[in-house]
This record gives structure tokens, sequence and C-alpha cells, in this order.
């Protein structure tokens, strides 16, 4: 890693400074390693161009900035997200003025009146959202974004560029916890973000000042990972799909939430806009009790890993109420549908019957 470099000339220096010629100028700006990186998945995504950034927070703080920097300052989000990102939009924007109304983005009517009522900046939204895996009609939120002449952000972390491409649907920007799939082996921390043409400048100009790239290493680790990435979410996808038939039939298990079955609310559009049987590989369900009882089932768990990520390739476990949606309040859970009893599976590349051994004999 080096924070600066050395030139075949100073006037070719001068060039790349005035960004008339390609290539690195200073650390903060980026290195070569993660503009590969950013060529990688801009090409994934379908975009105008990428940048890696040091998390996926950062990837979703920057794109929030570049959609507002010039736009008011208020923004429509889903009303289920990851809870760090309601967290950011409610405690770190609110504090610079930037208001946030949450809508039901699976309600298009409820939708469209808050963002015709609102006139935001910006439309947030989630792919897959996070813990509760429902789907929007990617297409027709993004029309009503366009409409109101607002950048939609679409968080794709969950669906990956191989199950949905939201710039392709009319998103603006897309960005993903690159920490998740696309690095695939819990080894790194990392996110992008993907711009159409409109936004691309806006975001290199505020990154250049602000600097949130990635690492050269974390970038290499991301390529490195994003070489299976399509193989892993085949079978990630697979088990996923065999592992919520299971749940579904299971005495234990009060409820199963994921986008793949068919009396899913979404089922429609995950047909419409998704690969056939490839819905992600994210699967919710509610343990019939509360606490307690997602605690015990977790400390018998034996091959699968409880942690505090997802995309692995490993099968993990996660309690929402414990990490991911801790920073909300009960209330706020309550009211989205996170309630105590709800656990998050990551569905791994492990032999699926090695997956229902263990949480059969845990449950
Ligand atoms: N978006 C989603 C859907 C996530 O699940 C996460 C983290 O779990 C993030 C964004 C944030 O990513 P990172 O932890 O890389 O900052």
């Amino acid at each position: 890693m080096e924070s600066s470099y050395v030139y075949e000339s100073i006037a070719q220096l001068d060039r790349i400074l005035a960004r008339e010629e390609d290539g690195p100028a200073y650390a903060r700006y980026g290195n070569p390693t993660s503009a590969a990186l950013e060529e990688l998945i801009n090409e994934l995504e379908g975009g105008a161009g990428a940048l890696a950034t040091a998390s996926g927070m950062l990837a979703l703080q920057m794109a929030v900035l570049t959609a507002l920097v010039d736009r008011p300052k208020r923004i429509v989000a889903g009303n289920v997200l990851y809870g760090a990102t309601t967290h950011m939009l409610m405690t770190v924007f609110s504090a610079f003025g930037v208001e946030t109304t949450f809508a039901d983005p699976c309600d298009l009517p409820a939708f469209e009146a808050a963002v015709a009522e609102t006139k935001p900046g910006a439309v947030l939204v989630e792919s897959i959202t996070n813990p509760m895996m429902r789907v929007c009609a990617m297409d027709r939120i993004a029309a009503i974004a366009r409409a109101a002449g607002a950048p939609l952000i679409v968080d794709n972390t969950f669906a990956t560029p191989l199950l949905l491409r939201p710039l392709e649907l009319g998103a603006s920007m897309v960005i993903h916890s690159a920490t998740k799939y696309l690095a695939g082996h819990g080894d790194v921390l990392g996110g992008v973000i993907v711009c159409d043409k409109d936004n691309f400048q806006t975001l290199t100009t505020l990154s250049r000042t602000l600097g949130p790239v990635l690492g050269p290493f974390e970038a290499y680790l991301t390529m490195r990972g994003i070489k299976t990435l399509a193989l892993r979410m085949e079978k990630q996808c697979a088990n996923a799909n065999r592992l919520a038939g299971w749940l579904c039939a299971h005495t234990r298990i009060e409820k199963v939430h994921f986008p793949g079955l068919p009396s899913h609310p979404d089922a429609a559009t995950v047909a419409r806009l998704f690969p056939k049987d490839h819905a992600g590989a994210m699967v919710s369900f509610d343990l019939k009790g509360g606490r307690g009882e997602v605690f015990a089932f977790m400390e018998k768990l034996k091959m699968v890993v409880c942690g505090t990520s997802l995309g692995d390739v490993h099968t993990m476990v996660l309690y929402p109420a414990m990490s991911s949606h801790r920073d909300l309040s009960p209330r706020h859970r309550e009211r989205l549908g996170i309630r105590d009893s709800l656990v998050r599976i990551s569905a791994g590349i492990e032999a699926i019957e090695d997956i229902i051994e263990d949480l059969d004999q845990a449950l």
C-alpha cells in the first residue's frame, strides 16, 4: 500500500490531478487494487462507475450524501431496513437536519403517497429486507422515485447482482455491504456503491474530499471472493430453499419468512423480478416462545455458527433483537414485525443434510 505514487513526469501528474488521465494520485482518492474491484462490481451491476468503501455503512452514507448534496434534505426510506441503516437515518442524518419518512415499499400506494407528500431528495430501500425478507417491486419504486426527481438508492446486499440488478430497473445508486456475499468468506469489512451516469461525478468529488476508500488488501480479498460468487450463491440459494421448506414443517416453528415460499406475501414480485428458484439465501423464522427459547436454541448449535454477520460460506444464525436490530426500541421492532422470537439464518454452502441435522438437534 502506497499513500502516494511516482510519475513519468510532472506533466503526467498534472494530467492525473486534473483527471484528464486515469491513474493513482493520492491514496485518499483511491488505489489501483480498489479501482480494479470498482471496475468489476460496476460491470456486475451495470453501472456508470463505482466506489469501493471501507464498510457497507460507509457506502450507504456516501450514497445518501451524493443524493442530498444538491437536493432537498428529505428521505423516504423503506420501513424495514438493516438496524444500523435505520439508526443512521434517525440519529446521524437527522442531527444534520435531514428528515426521514419511513414507508412500506411493499405497499405501493402508501409508498407513493409518502413520496408525493414528502418530495424527498432521495429514496432508499433494500432489495430483500433485513431481517423480514420482504421484496418490493423495484421497477415500480424506481418509477415513483423518478417521477418525484429523487434518486433511488438500493441496498442490494442480500440479493447480489446475480439475483437483481436494480440499476436496470431504474434505480440511481446501488450499495452493498461487500463484507457479506461479495467477499463471501467472513474475512473482510468493505462496501461498494455503483452509480448511474448522473450521480457518479458527484460521488467521486465527495469521495476525494471525505476519503471513504477501501484499502488494497480488503479490495484484493473481495475480488478473490467474487470469483466464486456465482457458485456460492447457487448453492446457498438451493440450501435456503430446502431449509425454508423444512422449517415450515417443524412443530417448534411458528412462521417462516422466506421470499421463495409460494405463501410469501411478495411471491408474485419475486417470480417477476428474480431468477426462478433464486429468492436469496437468507431465511428468518419465528420460534415458538421468546428470548429464552431463542437463546437455548442458539446455545445448542454445534456446526452452524452464531455470528453477527451473513453471506459467509458457513451457515450462520443471528438473533436480530439482540444484534442487527438492537439499536431500535422494542416497540419500534414490534411494529416492524421483528419479534423477540425472530431468528435469522444465512444459509451457507455445507451439505443441506448437515445443516438440517444441526438445526434439528438444537430445536
Ligand atoms: N446493509 C445490510 C443489508 C446489512 O446487513 C449490513 C450489515 O449487516 C450493512 C448494510 C452494513 O454493512 P457493513 O457491516 O459492511 O458496514
